[in-house]
């Protein structure tokens, strides 16, 4: 591969050096940094492109690498954080996400921590159904005890995963699920009210349609033990609901997921039924599926004239789409079962970053009809393309191997190589790396400190306003203090109207913008969207369950809340005066 590019020459902000330099780029046994950030996506690039040698495909591995490294370094789209880390190393993890199950039994659970602990060490997330473990006080043949239900086994599995920490990698990441009607339910909603336990969880309740129905109607609904199947007891719906929406409006948890609706999307119902997510909640999984994910970053594709490119949007999709897939390949799986079960399925999550930056690039502002709409159109065309892409590879490669069976076989349509092809991610992490905004998610303010990596803490002012407020002449250091004291420029006079609305934050924009743009992307979404609706402080709890039944009835798939200053540790953060 020739390739003349090096680290000066890269697009990279200083905030990307410092993310990249501390956690991704390889280094010696005594802490030395080994390789440039060039170095790091061509080793990238070349170890994805060498699956086509290992498939055979006939095409050119080295020509292929060349494309692979041009997308990542123009930042036009990067692969979710495990494969930049581990490409073309000896660990070779490359997977974000991973879902285990966890049984009715010591063995299963312990045998679950045990391989929790593998994926976190290899940097990736994992999620849990915690639902068929028989709940607190329940019967225990064996030992003639009584059981001490899901939460008191989520907190080994918490103390597991402190414990590990991922040498140095990553902090390491968990969702916690429970189904709506489990006996424990009550409990594990109040869960983290303390916020000092389950400190490596995230957690959701798993809601049925027939719970979401006892709501809407007022009725009761059935309590079941895992352990029999039978019904133990009745519960108000609505009071369980109030209980989820109380919590969440204290501190953001539990989120809620819509378990019907993830196995209505269920590509291969006949291998199982979902019960779990990843640790953000974007990529629904069966037990022992991996997937990895990647995005392209939409804020550099836009024309010189303001336009989307299609063009060469399209182009990036089908490059981005076969990198996926070659990544299930040549990826190194920390145990068979994992290994088996993800070849079989071959899910991937191909999603976007830099949705807002776009937006404004466009001169659209985020909570408007229009923003909403151009971001159905560009997942529906993501996610016809990636499939388009998916169905070439299928007939060069073969379809993944559950297909037959699988619901594209039912329909009769061609196969495609991959069970699911898109997934919105957060993009926590290689936003910071592309410079961009953050998922789909809106600014979170035009100038902010952003909390990375643990402790590390990172100050920013938004480039384009920057940049903007040059070009239109009312640019002064002094302004860029007072909007870094404010957060949001929504009601500072001197900035001229159409600017102002121009560049919402998330807490300018209300609840419902938020849903409604989750909802615009999940429409052509494969697997599910990250997305966090940010609430005031002042919101009721009645605004947030007014925003839960909204969510249900768009037909998003889960929804995060968040009001802001409820929770001690924040990610991000508007900038305090010093
Ligand atoms: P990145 O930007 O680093 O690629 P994202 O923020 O998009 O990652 O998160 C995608 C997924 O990666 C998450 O849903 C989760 O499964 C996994 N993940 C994120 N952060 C961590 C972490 N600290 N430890 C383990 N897994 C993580």
């Amino acid at each position: 591969m020739k390739l003349t590019a090096d680290q000066n020459t890269l697009p990279l902000s200083k905030n990307a050096l410092t993310v990249l330099e501390r956690r991704y780029l390889k280094r010696n046994s005594e802490g030395k940094v080994l390789e440039t950030p060039a170095d790091m996506f061509r080793r990238v690039a070349e170890a994805i492109a060498a699956a086509e040698s290992r498939l055979g495909t006939g095409n050119d591995p080295q020509s292929l690498a060349a494309e692979f490294y041009q997308m990542m370094t123009s930042l036009e789209f990067l692969p979710n954080s495990p494969t930049l880390m581990n490409a073309g190393r000896e660990l070779g993890q490359l997977s974000a996400c991973f879902v285990l199950p966890v049984g009715d039994s010591m063995e299963s659970i312990f045998e679950a921590i045990k391989q929790t602990a593998l994926i976190h060490k290899s940097g990736g997330g994992t999620g849990f159904s915690f639902s068929r473990v028989r709940p607190a006080n329940d019967v225990v043949r064996s030992t003639s005890g009584v059981s001490s239900g899901p939460l008191s086994f989520m907190k080994v599995f918490d103390a597991a995963t402190e414990t590990i920490k991922q040498g140095g990698t990553r902090r390491g990441a968990n969702m916690g699920i429970l189904r709506v009607d489990h006996p424990d339910i009550m409990d594990f909603i109040m869960a983290k009210r303390d916020q000092t336990v389950l400190t490596n969880f995230n957690i959701s309740v798993g809601l049925t349609e027939a719970f979401m129905d006892a709501v809407e109607s007022g009725g009761e609904y059935d309590i079941v033990n895992p352990r029999t199947g039978e019904p133990v007891k009745k519960m108000p719906a609505r009071k369980v609901f109030e209980h989820i929406v109380d919590l969440a409006w204290t501190n953001g948890e539990p989120g809620i997921i819509f378990l019907d609706r993830l196995n209505r999307d269920n590509p291969t119902p006949h291998v199982g039924e979902i019960e779990a997510t990843n640790p953000c909640g974007e990529q629904p999984l069966l037990p022992y599926e991996s997937c990895n994910l990647g995005s392209i970053n939409l804020a550099r594709l836009v024309t010189p004239e303001g336009q989307v490119d299609w063009d060469r949007l399209k182009h990036i999709v089908a490059l981005a789409a076969r990198f996926l897939d070659n990544v299930i390949e040549v990826n190194n799986y920390p145990i068979p079962e994992i290994d088996q079960m993800t070849r079989a399925n071959r899910k991937v999550g191909l999603g976007v970053m830099g949705w807002a930056d776009m937006l404004i690039l466009l001169g659209i502002a985020y909570n408007s009809p229009e923003a909403a709409a151009l971001g159905e159109k560009i997942m529906k065309f993501i996610t016809e393309e990636a499939r388009s892409t998916s169905r070439q590879l299928a007939a060069e490669r073969g379809a993944f191997p559950n297909h037959k069976g699988s619901i594209f076989d039912k329909k009769g349509a061609k196969p495609l190589r991959n069970a699911t092809s898109t997934t919105i991610a957060p993009t926590g992490t290689i936003s910071i790396i592309a410079n961009t905004s953050s998922g789909i998610e809106p600014l979170f303010a035009v100038s902010y400190v952003r909390q990375v990596l643990d402790n590390d803490v990172l100050v920013e002012v938004h480039p384009l306003f920057e940049k903007l407020a040059k070009e239109r002449g009312f640019y002064s250091p002094e302004l860029m203090k007072v909007i870094a004291e404010h957060g949001t420029v929504k009601d500072i006079a001197e900035i001229p109207e159409d600017v102002r609305r121009l560049f919402v934050t998330a807490h300018d924009i209300t609840p419902e913008d938020h849903i409604r743009m989750q909802a615009a992307f999940q429409t052509h979404t494969d697997n599910a969207v990250s997305k966090t609706v940010n609430f005031c402080n002042t919101a009721s709890r009645e605004d947030v369950a007014t925003v839960y039944r909204l969510a249900y009835r768009e037909g998003c798939k889960g929804v995060t809340i968040y009001r802001d200053g409820s929770r001690d540790m924040q990610v991000l953060s508007v900038a305090k005066k010093e």
